[in-house]
């Protein structure tokens, strides 16, 4: 038996209806952009699987740093104890984070970073003695799959069956073309209650809620505001960080810097599970007390497992090569001309591009959403010819890892063409 056979009898795969998905493509080897099958087949990594990988598959470099690092040690409590790894990996994040960023706090995910930021917001006040548990966010938004992080996103198909169990959040627009003004404005009346606990966004692109993406000008005078108004501002970076938008941080586009920023994905270069949430001196402070009561009681069995923190360690290492920033520059390049060639194809709407990443819609009469029946053909109709994609439902999008050569992403963008122009209406 096969190994996608022996995992049907045993296996509940993520965001799949199993009773009708196809057998899992069983993955046995990676090299940069590649990965290969058990019968030696080759697939091109087109969304740097699930938005994780950054310098791409088995790289040696990291392999070495975490195997020096697993036989020295594999893991500590983090309450009580610390180890060199996470203070070293909470130093370097430090020196490329926004200025403004003070502390370090681990966890083992996005979601769980974003738990982390929302529950530091809300205690905050509490610990001041200040009833404020309102949370502002925008449409469209996610923020990952645990109950707050849930609450905190759009209440769309992904959360339906738990609507009722989340927490109220107040959604603003998010500030997309043409919408500028309203999102500034709703903001604005949000922001006069006296009620709000923060504000969650993800910086200049919203990834699972459809690839949309906006610019820093307006999310900065929202963010503005709230400085204003003495809101603390929670930057969801666990998509955009890490070089994707052009920048370390999409933050790094905003001159208002957010209290909070949460990291994930490309943290540890697609490598292992490793989630972190940074903030200013003024929320750490608040927590600050002779009264126990006031600890952030929050922490993980893995919370900054060493492991975890040498392949970020050596992701950063990486990030300090010429040769990373060049190639997230090629890739912008690349990636540009190709979305602006694409752009007045007739299948395509809404083509667009943040940084290293470009979106677009696929028409076929029927509606943009995640259940578009597209989404089936166009994936099987990429993977059958050996190249890895995700579409969210009709929207298609690329995130490849920066070490993707010309000549895969050649591959890619002609494998896109002419699925545009196989799609049957
Ligand atoms: C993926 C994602 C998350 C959730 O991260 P997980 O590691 O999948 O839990 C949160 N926020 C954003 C913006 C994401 O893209």
């Amino acid at each position: 038996m096969g190994l996608s056979e022996r995992d049907r009898k045993v296996i509940w795969h993520p965001y799949t209806q199993m009773q009708t998905a196809g057998l899992p493509v069983p993955i046995v080897r990676g090299e940069g952009a590649r990965l290969y099958d058990e019968e030696g087949n080759e697939y091109i990594d087109a969304i740097a699987s699930w938005w994780v990988n950054t310098h791409g598959h088995a790289h040696p470099y990291i392999a070495e740093k975490v195997a020096v690092q697993l036989s020295k040690l594999e893991h500590v409590i983090f309450a009580g104890f610390t180890h060199e790894p996470a203070v070293e990996l909470a130093e370097r994040l430090l020196k490329v984070l926004p200025p403004n960023q003070s502390r370090v706090f681990y966890s083992d995910n996005g979601s769980t970073a974003v738990e982390v930021g929302i529950k530091m917001a809300l205690q905050y006040w509490h610990n001041r003695g200040e009833k404020k548990q309102k949370i502002i966010v925008l449409s469209n938004s996610y923020h990952g799959d645990t109950f707050g992080a849930m609450s905190a996103s759009v209440r769309d198909l992904f959360t339906e069956p738990f609507w009722d169990l989340l927490f109220d959040v107040l959604c603003v627009d998010a500030p997309v073309k043409g919408k500028e003004i309203k999102a500034l404005e709703q903001l604005a009346d949000a922001a006069e209650r006296d009620d709000i606990a923060a504000f969650v966004f993800e910086p200049l692109l919203q990834g699972a809620g459809g690839m949309i993406m906006y610019d820093a000008g307006p999310l900065d005078n929202m963010i503005g505001i709230c400085k204003q108004k003495g809101i603390p501002t929670v930057a969801d970076e666990v998509l955009t960080g890490f070089g994707r938008t052009g920048k370390f941080f999409a933050s790094d586009y905003l001159a208002n810097k957010p209290d909070i920023i949460c990291m994930s994905k490309g943290l540890t270069g697609g490598t292992m599970a490793l989630g972190a949430t940074s903030c200013t001196a003024g929320i750490y402070d608040g927590f600050l007390s002779g009264d126990k009561r006031k600890s952030f009681f929050h922490g993980h069995s893995y919370t900054g497992n060493p492991v975890a923190c040498a392949a970020a360690l050596a992701s950063l290492d990486l990030f300090d090569r010429k040769e990373t920033w060049d190639n997230v520059v090629r890739i912008i390049g690349r990636q540009k001309d190709f979305v602006t060639g694409i752009a007045s194809h007739h299948r395509v709407r809404n083509a667009r591009q943040t940084g290293t990443i470009i979106a677009f819609d696929v028409v076929n009469g029927k509606e943009t959403s995640y259940l578009n029946d597209l989404r089936d053909w166009m994936n099987d109709y990429c993977v059958n010819r050996r190249i890895i994609i995700r579409p969210l439902g009709n929207v298609m999008y690329l995130i490849p890892p920066y070490c993707i050569t010309d000549n895969e992403l050649d591959r890619v963008y002609s494998t896109l063409r002419s699925m545009l122009d196989d799609i049957e209406s």
